[in-house]
């Protein structure tokens, strides 16, 4: 059913019409959910048909990825970018590679996406892309060739004032270098058409820890919110990746106790905690030796093979970071059950649905990935400005403008959310403030 066949349809079947997987599903409703009284009040949103029209990317572009392995073997991947609106600014969303990438995960992606850069106030479109290539047990040689080969589709659809794409999940600075040197090698233009390059190719200091860092600030702003303190809290980490890593760095700087970490062969509980020397050593360990916990090894950890770390051992604050969907409804009322009051994800929906109307019901506060996450996109925006205006700035600067910046995102969401159970929704809070600047924007731009 084409969706111009609805006006004036229900919230559902308007979804129905364009026929979304289930990440993008779910993240659609969701924002519809919250929307609905905004669009309901707004003759202007409706008579424009804002919703309908927000659902839809600008464009997707699927190309061919081929490549040859340490073996001489043709390996092929398919790649994509989800331009999805460029309304606020430059298409701006990072790259993921990972096996489990489709068309739907990119589209969820590169919908959130939108909403969570509307929320940094900075002029930054939406957009996501990434490929099926697992960098995984590749050799560096094999995942350059990839990143050449990915480039050499890729940048016909990108340009630092038209789409800027950045790194995922299996893109890190090892991918960005590659994908910036075939970028330079096909352009001869450098510049701000990646963010997150490596600090001598104009990199910004700070960008590595920027998403990690954010999302403590956010989670610290939440707690003073409520008149508490994330010192002296046990906070339960997943992931062990960029965003995990500095999120533990973070939370231990701020006097947190870091429980537990974990990748997809399980997860490390830290009883006691982990001191700042565990915390580095894993970093070198994930980050230059790409380890495995399954192969880590240290005083008072224990790994737990294929397990999750919720419901493990006790803790006041949750901040998910590894992927989307991994806390379902059952986890979710487990974490409440061990205590958890606060949660916020430092990945893009790790919580699904179910597990958010559980933290809704049992007056668990609530920081979705749209606001407290957005400290890695913020920190892109700072990129692009130190490209674009020749300038070079510090990892200070970075960081002193990143602690303000995520303060003001959760002021902003704050402002806008319901109480439920006696705690604010910031759910609600960030899908109404984003949706409120792209739809003002839409309707100012004319149909
Ligand atoms: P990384 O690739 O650096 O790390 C991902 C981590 O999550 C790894 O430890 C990985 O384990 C684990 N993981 C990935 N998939 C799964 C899975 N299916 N099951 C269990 N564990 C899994 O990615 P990032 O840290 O950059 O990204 C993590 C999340 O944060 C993503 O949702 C991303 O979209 C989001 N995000 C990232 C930003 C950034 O700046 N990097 C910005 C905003 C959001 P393993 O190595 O074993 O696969």
């Amino acid at each position: 059913m084409a969706i111009d066949t609805l006006p004036g349809k229900n919230l559902s079947e308007i979804i129905d019409a364009i026929e979304p997987g289930p990440l993008f599903r779910a993240a659609i409703e969701e924002v519809g959910e919250s929307v609905a009284p905004l669009v309901e009040d707004n003759k202007k949103y409706r008579k424009a048909r804002i919703f309908e029209r927000l659902l839809i990317p600008d464009r997707v572009i699927r190309f061919r990825v081929e490549w040859l392995d340490d073996d001489n073997k043709v390996r092929i991947n398919t790649g994509w970018r989800v331009e999805h609106c460029n309304l606020l600014g430059p298409y701006k969303g990072g790259l993921r590679f990972h096996p489990s990438v489709t068309e739907d995960t990119l589209q969820f992606l590169a919908y959130e996406q939108c909403f969570k850069n509307a929320l940094t106030g900075l002029p930054l479109g939406g957009g996501k892309g990434g490929s099926d290539f697992d960098p995984k047990d590749k050799s560096d040689e094999e995942v350059m060739r990839f990143c050449q080969a990915f480039m050499r589709e890729l940048a016909r659809h990108i340009g630092p004032d038209i789409d800027v794409p950045a790194g995922d999940i299996g893109v890190g600075g090892r991918e960005i270098g590659y994908l910036y040197g075939q970028w330079l090698k096909m352009t001869r233009r450098p510049g701000g058409v990646l963010t997150g390059k490596p600090t001598e190719m104009g990199g910004i200091p700070g960008r590595v820890e920027a998403t990690g860092f954010g999302l403590v600030a956010f989670a610290k702003a939440m707690l003073e919110q409520a008149d508490d303190s994330i010192e002296g809290k046990r906070v339960m980490i997943s992931g062990a990746g960029n965003v995990a890593l500095y999120a533990a760095v973070r939370a231990r700087q701020l006097g947190a106790t870091v429980v537990s970490l974990s990748d997809s062969g399980g997860c490390l509980i830290a009883e006691k905690g982990l001191s700042e020397e565990q915390i580095e050593e894993i970093r070198d360990f994930k980050e230059n030796q790409r380890g495995r916990f399954k192969d880590y090894d240290a005083k008072g950890v224990k790994f737990h093979k294929d397990k999750e770390p919720w419901g493990l051992t006790e803790a006041a604050v949750a901040l998910p970071c590894a992927t989307q969907h991994e806390i379902d409804d059952d986890e979710a009322a487990t974490l409440a059950d061990i205590g958890v009051r606060f949660v916020a994800e430092g990945a893009n929906m790790p919580c699904t649905h179910d597990a958010r109307a559980v933290f809704r019901k049992k007056g668990v506060r609530f920081g979705p990935g749209k606001a407290a996450n957005a400290g890695g996109v913020a920190c892109s925006g700072f990129e692009m400005h130190q490209n674009a205006s020749h300038a070079s700035w510090t990892k200070k600067d970075t960081l002193e403008k990143l602690e303000q910046l995520m303060h003001e995102i959760h002021e902003l969401t704050l402002k806008h959310a319901v109480e439920a159970n006696g705690v604010p929704d910031y759910g609600v809070g960030a899908d109404r403030a984003g949706f409120t600047k792209l739809a003002d924007a839409m309707v100012a731009a004319g149909v």
